[in-house]
């Protein structure tokens, strides 16, 4: 998928994500006993999340500061995976790394254990590779479903997941035979998809922001 649709698709649920626990902190304020039980769940997520600054579930100054960080380390996961691809985004600014083919290394299940455990070991930095490693982990996902498939183990060849490297318009591209072959990388239904996905995820989103924008 391109960098410009991955931003589309990961805005919209980043969106998503936003909205849904602020319209939980509404309801619970306004005592909904549904709103009270979720809201005590994201205090635990929120807690483990946050760990190192002094929140508590309060409002302190380092809070938009957080947020603000979430947010760029958030669009920085969602672009970032392509660095293996000259032509993308990110990765023509970065053609000297030695990377490999595009759909490989960046885009492995590896890439996603290494950073997930610098989530869990980190707590200091959490608030920002947490965001970093759910950015990536949807470009990953959305990219799956692509005409190139997806090659978790690369360079290993496990299982069914067998690649070959395919040039495609002067770029090495990681192909994998089988699985859902959904769109082709590029393409206009690619496109249609990315918009569909960010206009259904948008509109929830406000939906759901909706009740807390009007105060109500
Ligand atoms: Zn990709």
């Amino acid at each position: 998928m391109l960098s410009r649709d991955h931003l589309l698709v990961n805005i919209g649920v980043g969106s998503l994500l936003v909205a849904g626990p602020v319209r939980v902190l509404h309801e619970a304020g306004l005592g909904q006993a549904w709103a009270v039980r979720l809201e005590r769940v994201m205090d635990v997520a929120l807690g483990w999340l946050c760990a190192p600054w002094p929140a508590g579930g309060g409002w302190t100054p380092a809070w938009p500061w957080t947020a603000l960080g979430a947010a760029a380390a958030f669009l920085l996961g969602t672009v970032a995976p392509d660095v293996d691809n000259p032509r993308s985004l990110v990765g023509r600014h970065f053609r000297w790394l030695p990377l490999g083919p595009h759909g490989g290394l960046t885009h492995s299940l590896w890439v996603l254990i290494g950073l997930a455990a610098v989530v869990v070991l980190v707590p200091v930095a959490r608030p920002l590779t947490a965001s970093l490693w759910l950015g990536w982990a949807l470009h990953v996902l959305v990219d799956r479903p692509s005409r190139s498939g997806w090659a978790p183990w690369w360079p290993l060849n496990l299982g069914r997941h067998r690649w070959r490297i395919v040039d495609m318009g002067g770029v090495d591209v990681v192909v994998v035979d089988g699985g859902a072959r959904l769109y082709r990388v590029g393409s206009g239904l690619e496109t249609a998809l990315a918009l569909l996905s960010s206009a259904v995820t948008g509109s929830l989103a406000v939906w759901l922001a909706l009740p807390v924008l009007r105060g109500a």
